[in-house]
């Protein structure tokens, strides 16, 4: 299958990131256990490589989250796909997620996850549109700030659900930019 793109991030600019961030992790961590919670399904390739950087007594638990689509994105409704089996109550909960375009997914999220009584929590984002925000989410670190265009690569989807295993990130030409991602 082909694909018009132009490369935005490179794998190796991707890999040097996630690994001072896994360092800072490591550091701000330290003693701790963390209860790594990848948001499904974009953040898995994020969240693989990070927790391989992560040196910590790290568990591992998943969350599934899609929004209803453009006519209800004001109304900010999320539909919970997959939900953590572990409880997080008093546990350093670390959020990964792959992109904040309005940033109603993680706020949602967020809320929902603080509802359980972590001891602490925090999100980790990929890649940030932040033109298009709706919502303030409260990010403790921004790997890469990227301008309003449909990306795919390193877990992100696009149209049919294909691109995910592309190791770099790349801007779909307009024409290819139609998707409903996960
Ligand atoms: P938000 O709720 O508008 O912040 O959207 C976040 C979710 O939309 C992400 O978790 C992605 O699954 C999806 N998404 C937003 N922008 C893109 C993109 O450019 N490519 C692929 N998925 C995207």
């Amino acid at each position: 299958m082909s694909i018009d793109y132009d490369i935005l991030v490179t794998a190796e600019e991707i890999a040097k990131k996630v690994k001072e961030l896994g360092k800072e992790l490591t550091e701000l961590y330290a003693g701790e256990e963390v209860v790594v919670i990848p948001l499904l399904r974009g953040a898995f390739m994020f969240a693989a490589d990070l927790i391989r950087v992560m040196d910590l007594p790290v568990r591992v638990e998943f969350i599934g989250a899609s929004s209803y689509g453009a006519e209800t994105v004001s109304s900010g409704e999320v539909r919970l796909t997959l939900d953590t089996s572990f409880p997080l109550h008093n546990k350093n909960v670390l959020i990964v997620e792959d992109i904040v375009d309005t940033g109603l997914t993680l706020a949602y999220i967020q809320k929902l996850l603080a509802s359980r009584n972590p001891k602490s929590i925090r999100s980790v984002v990929l890649l940030d549109k932040p033109s298009r925000r709706m919502v303030d989410t409260d990010l403790h670190r921004i790997l890469f700030t990227i301008p309003d265009k449909f990306v795919v690569g390193y877990g992100l989807d696009g149209p049919g659900g294909f691109w995910r295993n592309l190791p770099e990130i790349v801007a779909l030409k307009e024409e290819m930019e139609n998707s409903n991602s996960e």
